[in-house]
């Protein structure tokens, strides 16, 4: 069942003048990967068309035992409960990787299904986090783990120059993604190693 708190949290967080300054291109990901914001899914929200829920079902995409804490999936941003993103840092960049996903619904998917690489579509979803999070006066709060793909997504923010106040686009060049495309692939994280480097994400769009 739709959760308004959930929807009128996410919104403004998608709003704020953060959210604002998450625009980057990843070159050579499919094509090349865009993100130019959060409108489309603020006013996907907004008609209804994408809902916020109570309920995070297990990701078949991450190996069996790990953890999703929250997920989209068919134009539901699901979360474990109804306060999730109630405090600002984790949660809230959390909330910020999730509507990339609904992002890249909103602006790539369609009737036919667009398939984009799982390690692409996690790739980016993790540096708009990460951008986020480096613009924001946010923490991440406890520690993060080198190697993983967050931290591993942080440096690159860095490396890009995100920090308070930057608003223009990120441009990141395909050469400067290994690090981060390692990382999600491992088996610990997706998993997307070997005969598994080719599994996608189904994009249906909203119609
Ligand atoms: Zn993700």
């Amino acid at each position: 069942m739709a959760n308004q708190d959930l929807a009128t949290r996410v919104i403004r967080i998608l709003t704020d003048e953060y959210s604002r300054t998450v625009r980057f291109t990843l070159s050579g990901l499919f094509t090349n990967l865009r993100i130019d914001g959060y409108q489309l899914v603020v006013n996907a929200i907004a008609q209804g068309k994408i809902t916020c829920e109570v309920g995070v079902p297990p990701n078949p995409n991450l190996p069996a035992g790990s953890y999703a804490e929250c997920r989209y999936e068919k134009r539901q941003l699901r979360f474990p409960h109804e306060r999730y993103g109630s405090i600002p840092g984790r949660e809230t960049f959390n909330i910020v990787h999730e509507a990339t996903h609904a992002a890249f619904d909103c602006r790539y998917g369609n009737h036919g299904g667009t398939q984009i690489l799982a390690m692409d579509d996690e790739a980016a979803a993790f540096f708009a986090q990460a951008v986020y999070s480096r613009v924001s006066p946010y923490m991440w709060g406890g520690s993060l783990v080198e190697g993983d793909p967050i931290a591993e997504a942080l440096k690159l923010a860095d490396k890009m120059g995100a920090r308070p106040g930057r608003v223009e686009p990120y441009l990141v060049p395909e050469q400067y993604l290994d690090q981060l495309l390692i990382s999600i692939q491992r088996p610990d994280q997706y998993d997307l190693q070997g005969g598994k480097a080719g599994i996608t994400h189904t994009y249906l769009g909203l119609t």
